[in-house]
Protein backbone atom coordinates (compact mmCIF):
# COMPACT_ATOMS: atom_id res chain seq x y z
CA UNK A 1 0.00 0.00 0.00
CA UNK A 2 1.52 3.00 -0.91
CA UNK A 3 0.18 5.60 1.96
CA UNK A 4 2.74 3.90 4.24
CA UNK A 5 5.74 5.19 2.33
CA UNK A 6 3.40 8.32 1.16
CA UNK A 7 3.43 9.62 4.63
CA UNK A 8 4.41 7.00 7.06
CA UNK A 9 7.64 8.14 8.73
CA UNK A 10 11.02 6.53 8.36
CA UNK A 11 11.58 5.99 12.16
CA UNK A 12 9.23 2.87 11.84
CA UNK A 13 11.24 -0.43 12.26
CA UNK A 14 10.11 -3.96 12.16
CA UNK A 15 7.63 -2.98 9.21
CA UNK A 16 10.99 -2.94 7.49
CA UNK A 17 11.65 -6.52 8.32
CA UNK A 18 8.16 -8.12 7.71
CA UNK A 19 6.73 -5.97 4.53
CA UNK A 20 3.43 -7.08 4.67
CA UNK A 21 0.08 -5.50 5.09
CA UNK A 22 -1.34 -7.66 8.45
CA UNK A 23 -4.98 -7.51 9.60
CA UNK A 24 -5.92 -10.82 11.32
CA UNK A 25 -4.72 -12.48 14.32
CA UNK A 26 -5.27 -15.22 16.49
CA UNK A 27 -3.04 -16.93 19.61
CA UNK A 28 0.29 -17.50 17.58
CA UNK A 29 -0.44 -16.44 14.32
CA UNK A 30 -0.65 -13.51 12.27
CA UNK A 31 -2.12 -13.48 9.13
CA UNK A 32 -2.02 -10.87 6.25
CA UNK A 33 -4.24 -9.27 3.84
CA UNK A 34 -3.80 -12.32 1.40
CA UNK A 35 -4.63 -14.64 3.74
CA UNK A 36 -1.04 -16.31 4.22
CA UNK A 37 -0.44 -17.39 7.63
CA UNK A 38 2.47 -16.50 10.20
CA UNK A 39 3.66 -18.16 13.42
CA UNK A 40 4.47 -15.06 15.82
CA UNK A 41 8.16 -15.69 17.44
CA UNK A 42 8.44 -11.94 18.26
CA UNK A 43 4.80 -11.35 20.27
CA UNK A 44 5.12 -7.92 20.27
CA UNK A 45 8.37 -7.96 21.87
CA UNK A 46 7.01 -9.80 24.33
CA UNK A 47 3.64 -8.19 24.85
CA UNK A 48 1.90 -11.04 23.79
CA UNK A 49 2.67 -13.79 26.32
CA UNK A 50 -1.12 -14.88 26.11
CA UNK A 51 -1.29 -14.78 22.26
CA UNK A 52 -3.09 -12.66 19.87
CA UNK A 53 -7.12 -12.10 20.66
CA UNK A 54 -7.19 -14.67 23.70
CA UNK A 55 -10.54 -15.84 23.58
CA UNK A 56 -11.00 -15.41 26.97
CA UNK A 57 -9.82 -12.00 27.50
CA UNK A 58 -12.24 -11.07 24.07
CA UNK A 59 -15.05 -12.44 26.00
CA UNK A 60 -14.55 -10.31 29.19
CA UNK A 61 -13.58 -6.82 27.04
CA UNK A 62 -16.64 -7.07 24.84
CA UNK A 63 -18.55 -7.91 27.99
CA UNK A 64 -17.41 -4.87 29.72
CA UNK A 65 -17.80 -2.86 26.29
CA UNK A 66 -21.41 -3.87 25.98
CA UNK A 67 -22.14 -2.67 29.62
CA UNK A 68 -20.56 0.76 29.13
CA UNK A 69 -18.07 -0.04 31.66
CA UNK A 70 -15.38 2.87 31.53
CA UNK A 71 -12.96 3.37 28.93
CA UNK A 72 -11.35 6.55 30.55
CA UNK A 73 -11.29 7.32 34.39
CA UNK A 74 -8.17 9.38 34.81
CA UNK A 75 -6.99 7.82 38.17
CA UNK A 76 -10.85 7.81 39.62
CA UNK A 77 -11.63 4.62 41.42
CA UNK A 78 -13.18 2.47 39.12
CA UNK A 79 -14.90 -1.30 39.98
CA UNK A 80 -12.59 -2.57 37.19
CA UNK A 81 -9.33 -1.08 38.39
CA UNK A 82 -10.55 -2.20 42.40
CA UNK A 83 -11.38 -5.58 40.74
CA UNK A 84 -7.45 -5.99 39.13
CA UNK A 85 -6.17 -4.72 42.21
CA UNK A 86 -7.86 -7.49 44.21
CA UNK A 87 -6.72 -10.05 41.59
CA UNK A 88 -2.99 -8.88 41.87
CA UNK A 89 -3.18 -8.98 45.64
CA UNK A 90 -4.36 -12.36 46.03
CA UNK A 91 -3.03 -14.04 43.12
CA UNK A 92 0.13 -12.89 42.42
CA UNK A 93 1.80 -10.64 45.39
CA UNK A 94 0.45 -13.10 48.57
CA UNK A 95 1.44 -16.01 47.23
CA UNK A 96 4.87 -14.72 46.68
CA UNK A 97 5.10 -13.02 50.13
CA UNK A 98 5.69 -9.62 47.94
CA UNK A 99 4.57 -6.68 50.11
CA UNK A 100 4.12 -3.97 47.19
CA UNK A 101 2.10 -0.87 47.04
CA UNK A 102 1.10 -0.03 43.40
CA UNK A 103 1.74 2.88 41.04
CA UNK A 104 -0.61 3.46 37.64
CA UNK A 105 1.69 5.14 35.52
CA UNK A 106 1.21 6.27 31.92
CA UNK A 107 0.32 3.37 29.13
CA UNK A 108 3.55 2.21 28.53
CA UNK A 109 6.88 0.81 30.18
CA UNK A 110 9.15 3.75 29.41
CA UNK A 111 6.63 5.83 31.66
CA UNK A 112 7.16 3.22 34.53
CA UNK A 113 11.00 3.52 34.24
CA UNK A 114 10.82 6.92 34.42
CA UNK A 115 8.17 6.83 37.51
CA UNK A 116 10.40 4.19 39.08
CA UNK A 117 13.26 6.59 38.85
CA UNK A 118 11.94 9.60 39.92
CA UNK A 119 10.93 7.84 42.86
CA UNK A 120 13.95 6.71 43.90
CA UNK A 121 15.65 10.02 43.18
CA UNK A 122 13.25 11.93 45.32
CA UNK A 123 13.47 9.59 48.26
CA UNK A 124 17.01 9.69 48.62
CA UNK A 125 17.88 12.76 47.81
CA UNK A 126 20.59 11.43 44.84
CA UNK A 127 20.38 12.06 41.43
CA UNK A 128 22.83 9.00 40.07
CA UNK A 129 21.51 5.77 39.13
CA UNK A 130 23.29 2.89 37.94
CA UNK A 131 22.15 0.62 35.23
CA UNK A 132 23.58 -1.94 33.18
CA UNK A 133 25.90 -2.61 30.21
CA UNK A 134 23.30 -3.70 27.30
CA UNK A 135 20.64 -2.47 29.31
CA UNK A 136 17.24 -1.06 27.88
CA UNK A 137 14.93 0.70 30.06
CA UNK A 138 13.10 2.47 27.14
CA UNK A 139 13.59 5.86 25.17
CA UNK A 140 12.24 8.74 26.71
CA UNK A 141 14.96 10.77 28.77
CA UNK A 142 14.96 9.48 31.74
CA UNK A 143 14.92 6.24 30.66
CA UNK A 144 17.42 6.77 27.76
CA UNK A 145 19.65 7.57 30.16
CA UNK A 146 19.74 4.41 31.48
CA UNK A 147 19.67 2.46 28.36
CA UNK A 148 23.33 1.01 26.70
CA UNK A 149 22.56 0.99 22.92
CA UNK A 150 24.56 3.99 20.93
CA UNK A 151 21.59 4.15 18.13
CA UNK A 152 18.88 5.14 20.52
CA UNK A 153 20.81 7.19 22.84
CA UNK A 154 22.26 9.10 20.29
CA UNK A 155 19.02 10.54 18.83
CA UNK A 156 18.27 11.65 22.38
CA UNK A 157 19.41 14.99 20.88
CA UNK A 158 20.64 16.68 24.60
CA UNK A 159 23.23 15.05 27.33
CA UNK A 160 21.82 12.24 29.20
CA UNK A 161 22.68 12.49 32.38
CA UNK A 162 21.83 10.95 35.90
CA UNK A 163 22.90 7.42 35.25
CA UNK A 164 26.52 5.94 35.45
CA UNK A 165 26.95 2.01 33.62
CA UNK A 166 28.07 -1.25 35.20
CA UNK A 167 29.39 -4.11 33.82
CA UNK A 168 26.46 -7.04 33.37
CA UNK A 169 27.51 -10.24 34.56
CA UNK A 170 29.55 -11.71 32.06
CA UNK A 171 30.80 -8.57 30.19
CA UNK A 172 34.34 -8.79 31.63
CA UNK A 173 34.08 -12.91 31.02
CA UNK A 174 33.19 -15.46 32.59
CA UNK A 175 35.60 -15.63 35.80
CA UNK A 176 34.57 -11.92 36.80
CA UNK A 177 31.97 -11.08 39.59
CA UNK A 178 30.82 -7.92 38.15
CA UNK A 179 29.10 -7.07 41.70
CA UNK A 180 32.71 -7.00 43.38
CA UNK A 181 33.47 -3.89 41.02
CA UNK A 182 30.30 -2.41 41.80
CA UNK A 183 30.79 -2.57 45.71
CA UNK A 184 34.59 -1.48 45.58
CA UNK A 185 33.01 1.50 43.43
CA UNK A 186 30.35 2.36 46.36
CA UNK A 187 33.26 2.05 48.89
CA UNK A 188 35.57 4.42 47.36
CA UNK A 189 34.86 7.79 47.78
CA UNK A 190 37.48 8.87 45.61
CA UNK A 191 35.78 6.03 42.41
CA UNK A 192 34.16 9.58 40.86
CA UNK A 193 30.97 7.08 40.65
CA UNK A 194 28.38 9.37 43.10
CA UNK A 195 26.64 7.37 45.23
CA UNK A 196 23.66 6.37 43.77
CA UNK A 197 19.87 6.48 44.39
CA UNK A 198 19.25 3.07 43.10
CA UNK A 199 20.54 0.43 40.60
CA UNK A 200 18.35 -0.78 37.84
CA UNK A 201 18.59 -3.74 35.97
CA UNK A 202 16.91 -6.41 33.80
CA UNK A 203 17.42 -10.12 35.00
CA UNK A 204 17.04 -10.86 31.29
CA UNK A 205 18.24 -8.34 28.91
CA UNK A 206 15.88 -8.34 26.30
CA UNK A 207 16.76 -5.89 23.61
CA UNK A 208 20.53 -5.94 24.62
CA UNK A 209 20.51 -9.60 23.34
CA UNK A 210 19.44 -12.19 25.88
CA UNK A 211 21.45 -11.89 28.17
CA UNK A 212 20.43 -13.92 31.52
CA UNK A 213 22.15 -12.90 34.79
CA UNK A 214 22.46 -16.12 36.98
CA UNK A 215 20.36 -15.52 40.26
CA UNK A 216 23.31 -15.67 42.29
CA UNK A 217 24.99 -12.62 40.68
CA UNK A 218 21.42 -11.31 41.43
CA UNK A 219 21.30 -12.01 45.03
CA UNK A 220 24.99 -10.59 45.13
CA UNK A 221 23.47 -7.44 43.50
CA UNK A 222 20.85 -6.98 45.88
CA UNK A 223 23.31 -7.46 48.75
CA UNK A 224 25.74 -4.35 47.89
CA UNK A 225 22.73 -2.56 47.02
CA UNK A 226 21.85 -3.53 50.43
CA UNK A 227 25.04 -2.74 52.18
CA UNK A 228 24.98 1.01 50.68
CA UNK A 229 21.76 1.37 51.01
CA UNK A 230 20.57 1.90 47.68
CA UNK A 231 17.07 0.87 46.36
CA UNK A 232 17.21 -1.93 43.65
CA UNK A 233 15.15 -1.59 40.46
CA UNK A 234 14.29 -4.66 38.64
CA UNK A 235 12.53 -3.91 35.66
CA UNK A 236 10.49 -6.50 34.39
CA UNK A 237 8.89 -5.10 31.88
CA UNK A 238 9.61 -7.94 29.18
CA UNK A 239 10.95 -10.66 31.55
CA UNK A 240 8.18 -10.81 33.69
CA UNK A 241 4.58 -11.49 33.62
CA UNK A 242 5.75 -15.60 33.30
CA UNK A 243 8.12 -15.03 30.53
CA UNK A 244 11.12 -16.83 32.04
CA UNK A 245 8.53 -19.30 33.34
CA UNK A 246 7.95 -17.66 37.06
CA UNK A 247 5.38 -14.37 36.96
CA UNK A 248 8.24 -11.94 37.98
CA UNK A 249 11.54 -13.01 36.74
CA UNK A 250 13.39 -12.39 39.80
CA UNK A 251 11.47 -15.28 41.96
CA UNK A 252 13.99 -17.80 42.11
CA UNK A 253 16.38 -15.83 42.99
CA UNK A 254 14.85 -14.99 46.65
CA UNK A 255 15.38 -11.30 46.36
CA UNK A 256 12.27 -8.89 47.02
CA UNK A 257 13.46 -5.87 45.07
CA UNK A 258 12.49 -2.19 46.29
CA UNK A 259 10.95 -1.23 43.10
CA UNK A 260 9.77 -3.56 40.08
CA UNK A 261 8.40 -2.17 37.20
CA UNK A 262 5.94 -4.18 34.54
CA UNK A 263 4.15 -3.80 31.26
CA UNK A 264 4.12 -5.30 28.01
CA UNK A 265 2.05 -8.48 28.79
CA UNK A 266 0.90 -6.65 31.91
CA UNK A 267 -2.01 -5.80 29.95
CA UNK A 268 -2.82 -9.22 28.82
CA UNK A 269 -4.06 -8.32 25.72
CA UNK A 270 -1.85 -6.50 23.98
CA UNK A 271 -3.63 -3.21 25.62
CA UNK A 272 -1.14 -0.41 26.96
CA UNK A 273 -0.42 -0.94 30.73
CA UNK A 274 1.98 -0.46 33.15
CA UNK A 275 2.65 -0.13 36.91
CA UNK A 276 5.44 0.26 39.23
CA UNK A 277 5.48 -1.79 42.53
CA UNK A 278 7.16 -0.73 45.60
CA UNK A 279 7.73 -1.22 48.65
CA UNK A 280 5.13 0.56 51.10
CA UNK A 281 7.63 2.43 53.23
CA UNK A 282 8.70 4.02 49.72
CA UNK A 283 5.36 5.15 48.99
CA UNK A 284 6.26 9.10 49.44
CA UNK A 285 5.07 10.44 46.55
CA UNK A 286 2.69 13.82 47.23
CA UNK A 287 -1.06 13.23 45.72
CA UNK A 288 -0.69 14.46 42.36
CA UNK A 289 3.01 14.58 42.20
CA UNK A 290 3.44 12.43 39.18
CA UNK A 291 0.79 11.90 36.72
CA UNK A 292 -0.61 11.61 33.35
CA UNK A 293 -3.87 11.38 31.67
CA UNK A 294 -3.95 7.77 30.65
CA UNK A 295 -2.80 5.71 34.48
CA UNK A 296 -4.42 2.80 34.17
CA UNK A 297 -6.35 1.67 31.15
CA UNK A 298 -9.70 0.18 32.12
CA UNK A 299 -10.04 -2.16 29.24
CA UNK A 300 -6.60 -3.51 30.49
CA UNK A 301 -7.39 -3.67 33.62
CA UNK A 302 -10.32 -5.98 32.44
CA UNK A 303 -7.94 -8.24 30.39
CA UNK A 304 -4.96 -8.10 32.94
CA UNK A 305 -7.41 -9.69 35.72
CA UNK A 306 -8.50 -12.28 33.28
CA UNK A 307 -5.27 -13.30 32.70
CA UNK A 308 -4.28 -13.59 36.27
CA UNK A 309 -7.89 -15.45 37.07
CA UNK A 310 -7.16 -17.76 34.06
CA UNK A 311 -3.26 -18.34 34.16
CA UNK A 312 -1.95 -17.59 37.54
CA UNK A 313 -4.56 -19.11 39.97
CA UNK A 314 -2.07 -22.00 40.69
CA UNK A 315 1.14 -23.04 39.43
CA UNK A 316 -0.14 -25.22 36.17
CA UNK A 317 0.78 -22.38 33.89
CA UNK A 318 4.24 -21.90 35.02
CA UNK A 319 5.18 -25.22 35.20
CA UNK A 320 3.88 -25.53 31.46
CA UNK A 321 6.19 -22.76 30.54
CA UNK A 322 8.98 -24.21 32.12
CA UNK A 323 8.27 -27.31 30.62
CA UNK A 324 8.65 -25.47 27.07
CA UNK A 325 10.88 -23.46 27.93
CA UNK A 326 13.48 -26.57 28.67
CA UNK A 327 12.50 -27.96 25.15
CA UNK A 328 13.54 -24.77 23.29
CA UNK A 329 16.95 -24.79 25.34
CA UNK A 330 17.57 -28.45 24.21
CA UNK A 331 16.17 -28.17 20.40
CA UNK A 332 18.60 -24.48 20.45
CA UNK A 333 21.34 -26.78 22.14
CA UNK A 334 21.13 -29.35 19.12
CA UNK A 335 20.88 -26.33 16.71
CA UNK A 336 23.97 -24.26 18.09
CA UNK A 337 25.54 -27.84 17.86
CA UNK A 338 25.03 -28.78 14.20
CA UNK A 339 25.50 -25.41 12.36
CA UNK A 340 27.24 -23.21 14.68
CA UNK A 341 30.77 -24.43 14.10
CA UNK A 342 31.84 -23.55 17.55
CA UNK A 343 30.93 -19.64 17.01
CA UNK A 344 27.12 -19.89 18.08
CA UNK A 345 25.55 -20.09 21.45
CA UNK A 346 22.27 -20.60 23.19
CA UNK A 347 20.91 -17.87 25.83
CA UNK A 348 18.59 -16.69 27.48
CA UNK A 349 16.06 -18.57 30.46
CA UNK A 350 12.31 -20.09 30.05
CA UNK A 351 10.36 -19.14 27.27
CA UNK A 352 13.27 -15.98 26.76
CA UNK A 353 15.82 -17.43 24.55
CA UNK A 354 17.92 -17.07 21.84
CA UNK A 355 20.89 -18.24 19.50
CA UNK A 356 23.37 -16.00 19.59
CA UNK A 357 24.86 -15.85 16.03
CA UNK A 358 27.70 -13.33 17.13
CA UNK A 359 27.15 -11.57 13.73
CA UNK A 360 24.54 -9.27 13.07
CA UNK A 361 25.04 -10.42 9.25
CA UNK A 362 24.07 -13.62 9.77
CA UNK A 363 22.00 -13.43 12.18
CA UNK A 364 19.28 -10.93 9.85
CA UNK A 365 19.89 -13.94 7.00
CA UNK A 366 18.71 -16.11 9.51
CA UNK A 367 14.99 -14.14 10.60
CA UNK A 368 15.18 -13.05 6.74
CA UNK A 369 14.72 -16.50 5.44
CA UNK A 370 12.56 -17.69 8.36
CA UNK A 371 10.31 -15.09 7.64
CA UNK A 372 9.81 -16.51 3.58
CA UNK A 373 8.75 -19.51 5.44
CA UNK A 374 6.30 -17.86 7.20
CA UNK A 375 7.86 -17.20 10.67
CA UNK A 376 7.88 -13.97 11.83
CA UNK A 377 11.11 -13.98 14.24
CA UNK A 378 13.46 -10.80 15.14
CA UNK A 379 17.07 -10.26 16.26
CA UNK A 380 18.41 -8.62 19.32
CA UNK A 381 21.56 -7.41 20.97
CA UNK A 382 23.52 -4.53 20.21
CA UNK A 383 25.02 -5.63 16.38
CA UNK A 384 21.25 -7.31 16.14
CA UNK A 385 23.11 -10.42 16.32
CA UNK A 386 20.95 -12.89 18.30
CA UNK A 387 17.92 -14.04 17.27
CA UNK A 388 15.13 -13.62 19.50
CA UNK A 389 12.66 -16.71 20.61
CA UNK A 390 9.85 -14.63 21.82
CA UNK A 391 6.50 -16.73 20.86
CA UNK A 392 3.56 -16.57 22.99
CA UNK A 393 3.89 -17.96 26.28
CA UNK A 394 0.41 -20.60 25.55
CA UNK A 395 1.70 -21.79 22.40
CA UNK A 396 1.03 -25.18 21.18
CA UNK A 397 3.68 -28.09 21.10
CA UNK A 398 3.45 -28.61 17.63
CA UNK A 399 3.41 -25.16 16.45
CA UNK A 400 6.49 -24.43 19.07
CA UNK A 401 8.17 -27.69 17.10
CA UNK A 402 7.22 -26.09 13.90
CA UNK A 403 8.63 -22.46 14.57
CA UNK A 404 11.58 -23.72 15.64
CA UNK A 405 11.98 -26.35 13.02
CA UNK A 406 11.71 -23.49 10.65
CA UNK A 407 14.73 -21.30 12.29
CA UNK A 408 16.98 -24.75 12.14
CA UNK A 409 15.82 -24.95 8.65
CA UNK A 410 16.92 -21.33 7.79
CA UNK A 411 19.83 -21.57 9.52
CA UNK A 412 20.70 -24.50 7.71
CA UNK A 413 20.20 -22.68 4.14
CA UNK A 414 22.38 -19.65 5.62
CA UNK A 415 24.98 -21.40 7.50
CA UNK A 416 25.81 -23.96 3.98
CA UNK A 417 25.87 -20.14 2.46
CA UNK A 418 23.82 -21.91 -0.54
CA UNK A 419 24.16 -18.49 -2.41
CA UNK A 420 20.71 -18.56 -4.21
CA UNK A 421 18.03 -18.28 -1.88
CA UNK A 422 14.98 -19.88 -3.20
CA UNK A 423 11.50 -18.64 -4.53
CA UNK A 424 9.54 -16.63 -1.65
CA UNK A 425 7.55 -20.27 -0.43
CA UNK A 426 5.72 -20.04 2.21
CA UNK A 427 5.54 -22.24 5.02
CA UNK A 428 2.08 -22.34 5.05
CA UNK A 429 0.59 -22.39 1.82
CA UNK A 430 -3.12 -20.64 1.70
CA UNK A 431 -4.22 -23.92 0.44
CA UNK A 432 -2.68 -25.66 3.28
CA UNK A 433 -4.52 -22.52 5.51
CA UNK A 434 -8.13 -23.30 3.88
CA UNK A 435 -8.02 -26.76 4.48
C1 LIG B 1 10.16 -2.64 26.20
C2 LIG B 1 10.93 -2.31 27.43
C3 LIG B 1 10.87 -1.05 28.03
C4 LIG B 1 10.13 0.12 27.41
O1 LIG B 1 8.79 -0.12 27.23
P1 LIG B 1 7.98 0.78 26.16
O2 LIG B 1 6.59 0.30 26.29
O3 LIG B 1 8.59 0.51 24.84
O4 LIG B 1 8.15 2.19 26.58
C5 LIG B 1 11.54 -0.85 29.22
N1 LIG B 1 12.25 -1.83 29.79
C6 LIG B 1 12.34 -3.06 29.25
C7 LIG B 1 13.11 -4.11 29.94
C8 LIG B 1 11.69 -3.33 28.03
O5 LIG B 1 11.80 -4.54 27.46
Amino acid sequence: MKIFDEIESEVQCYARAFPRIFNKAKGEFLYDEEGNQYLDFLAGAGTLNYGHNNPIFKAKLLDYIHQDGITHGLDLHTKAKGEFLEAFNEKILKPRELDYVMQFTGPTGTNAVEAAMKLARNITGRENIISFTNGFHGVSLGSLAATGNSHHRGAAGVSLSGTSRMPYEGYLGDDIDTTVYLDKVLCDSSSGIDKPAAVIVETVQGEGGINACSFEWLRALDAVCKKHEVLLIVDDIQAGCGRTGTYFSFEKAGIKPDIVTLSKSLGGYGLPFAVVLFKPELDQWKPGEHNGTFRGNNFAFVTAKAAIDHYWSDNSFANDVQRKGAYVSQRLEEIVEKYGEGNFTTRGRGMFQGINCVNGEIAGKITKQAFKKGLIIETSGADDHVVKFLCPLVISDENLKKGIDIVEEAIREVCLKEDSIPERKLYFSPEQIAS
